[in-house]
């Protein structure tokens, strides 16, 4: 059966105490340390530490490779807003 890491093995392997997704150094007001992420399936790999936001906001379940088109996806809308100055947030009167 495979241990869990502890936090100073988490932070050596992240290469330091920050988040691997955006780079925050501080845990904030709360004093937490950072979440140690893991793969959420069985083989539960590490990934590398995460912030609380960061963490919350990674989707579970999904693929690097779609992540990859969901940026390119928002990155496409907001070429289509700049190209068209139309907006889907007001309706049309
Ligand atoms: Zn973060």
């Amino acid at each position: 059966m495979l241990r869990r890491l502890s936090y100073e093995e988490a932070v050596r392997l992240n290469g330091g105490e920050f988040c691997a997704i955006c780079g925050r150094t501080d845990t904030g007001p709360d004093g937490k340390r950072f979440h140690r992420d893991g793969e959420h399936s069985e083989r539960g790999i590490f990934r590398g530490l995460l912030c609380w936001p960061c963490n919350r906001n990674l989707p579970k379940g999904v693929s690097a490779d779609w992540l990859r088109a969901a940026a390119d996806y928002l990155d496409r809308a907001e070429t289509l807003q700049s190209a068209t100055g139309a907006c889907n947030s007001t309706p049309d009167r």
